[in-house]
């Protein structure tokens, strides 16, 4: 019988690969609701900054560097049916992992899908092939019939938890009057309602004691991840009720087509959103797994014909230095900064402010979603700011889900039970709130700019983007 701080219990060998940030808050969490035995867990990393927190925690670490040659030999002797592996790593390829995991009938869980080493940045694939939207054809491609075993890709906050959270809001949209038990019914549910489109809006409000220096880059999660997503070209699900493709648009001729991309770099495409404590605000249209996985789950289809679908993407306003860091980095033309800092100890006050605006309903637009300070944050769990600890929830929740449902293949944030995995995450999420709001982006802009606007609907992605 599992105790109630206990959710699961893992039979066999746990191997984390990667032990940054997501790595290092994620420890706690595992060690406070899961029932693994200390000695069966390996910690892979070849940064070995975290080997204190997980010496103290009584856990092996191995200061290693895994490439595409040596991920087998080193892997392998580590893993054992029963097992688990989470990878929290920048730069080791989710799909090998995925299928090493498969061979050694291991479950598997990630945050995000991870290319193989320069796979964002291959001169020889086109823009189109290295895209998210790429990547994530060639992890749904290893879906079989047989009953596999789980492997939940792109699994944190956004992707992950923000999949969760629009379901939610629907069934709030929804009154009550709704209880969608498969993906048609979801995205027929989302198609009645009306919702044109959905925002991943967030505001990150921290603030650090020490500020930006010239030639730094300060960001509350991974600068390597977050300059690897905003350098690449900016992506989003593109919706049914979408008149015009953007000049710089293109579609893909591959895969579902739930999703476009812009020729321009995401850490240079603005858009405008709102959050219910921010208000109105521009953020990043940063490429991110979701954009392309909601829209593909929502699409509804009559045979072969697409007759809904919402536009969906990410509209990210970084923390304040984050914001700082861009902008120099835009006058650089993109060339890195050559020091980086990820604030975590000197933050002083500030809140991650993360949910999903669901617009172009009867009701305008609601947002749902979580709001969690610092200060609440450090009372949670350690290691870890408020951006994380969304992130290292859902790996929990994502990884008690695998348990529960160990032979269900590859899957993503929106084939889970939401309820369930919300459940697991709620106490970690600070206020989980919803806000309707009479918000376009429209708002204010009469008169700017005429020729910008599409007065006809609000809700075209041509008055979302900052031209
Ligand atoms: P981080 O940069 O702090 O940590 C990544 C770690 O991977 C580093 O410690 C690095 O040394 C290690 N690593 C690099 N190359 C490796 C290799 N060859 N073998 C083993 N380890 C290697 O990043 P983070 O903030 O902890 O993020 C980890 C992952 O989580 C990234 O993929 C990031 O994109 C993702 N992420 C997802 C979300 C989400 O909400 N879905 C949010 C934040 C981060």
């Amino acid at each position: 019988m599992l105790n109630s701080n206990i959710h699961a219990r893992i039979d066999g060998p746990l191997v984390m690969v990667g032990f940054g940030s997501i790595g290092k808050g994620s420890l706690p969490l595992i060690l406070r609701h899961l029932d693994v035995a200390r000695d069966r867990i390996v910690i892979i990393d070849p940064d070995d900054s975290g080997s204190g927190i997980a010496a103290f925690a009584g856990i092996r670490f191995e200061k290693v560097a895994l490439q595409p040659d040596t991920l087998r030999p080193i892997l392998s002797p580590l893993l054992a049916p029963g097992g688990f592996l989470v990878n929290l790593s920048v730069g080791v390829s989710s799909v090998a992992l995925v299928e090493l995991c498969r061979e050694h009938g291991v479950l598997y869980l990630d945050t995000c899908i991870e290319p193989p080493p320069g796979g964002y940045t291959d001169p020889t694939k086109s823009m189109s092939e290295r895209s998210n939207y790429a990547l994530r054809e060639s992890a749904l491609a290893l879906r079989r019939e047989q009953a596999d075993p789980t492997a939940v890709i792109a699994h944190g906050a956004n992707p992950g938890l923000v999949s969760h959270l629009v379901k939610r809001a629907l069934l709030h949209l929804a009154g009550g009057q709704a209880s969608p038990r498969n993906r048609e019914e979801w995205s027929r549910l989302a198609r009645d309602l009306g919702v044109k489109g959905i925002h991943i809006a967030e505001r990150d409000t921290q603030r650090a004691s020490i500020p930006k220096e010239k030639d730094e880059f300060v960001n509350t999660w991974s600068i390597d991840g977050f300059l690897s997503e905003g350098l690449q070209p900016s992506e989003l699900g593109w919706g049914t009720h979408e008149k015009q493709l953007p000049p710089e648009g293109a579609r893909h001729t591959f895969g579902c087509d739930a999703a476009i991309y812009l020729k321009r770099p995401g850490a240079g495409t603005r858009v405008r959103t709102w959050t219910p404590l921010a208000g109105s605000i521009q953020g990043y249209l940063i490429t991110h797994n979701e954009s392309i996985s909601i829209a593909d789950y929502l699409t509804l289809r009559n045979g072969e014909h697409v007759v809904y679908r919402p536009t969906c993407h990410y509209a990210y306003h970084p923390c304040d230095d984050a914001i700082l860091s861009l902008h120099e980095l835009q006058g650089n033309a993109f060339r890195t900064q050559s020091r980086w800092r990820l604030m975590n100890d000197e933050i002083v006050d500030g809140i991650d402010e993360l949910g999903v605006l669901l617009y172009g309903h009867a009701k305008n637009a609601y947002w749902y979603g979580s709001q969690l300070s610092i200060e609440e944050t450090r009372r949670l769990a350690p290691y870890q700011n408020a951006t994380g600890l969304q992130v290292t929830a859902a790996v929990l929740a994502g990884m008690v889900w695998a348990l529960e449902n160990p032979r269900r293949g590859v899957v993503e944030a929106d084939d889970l039970d939401s309820e369930r995995v919300l459940s697991i995450m709620e106490p970690y999420l600070g206020r989980l709130t919803g806000a309707y709001t009479d918000w376009t982006p429209l708002e204010g802009r009469s008169g700017l700019f005429p020729e910008d606007i599409d007065p006809s609907d609000p809700w075209q992605f041509r008055n979302v983007v900052v031209r």
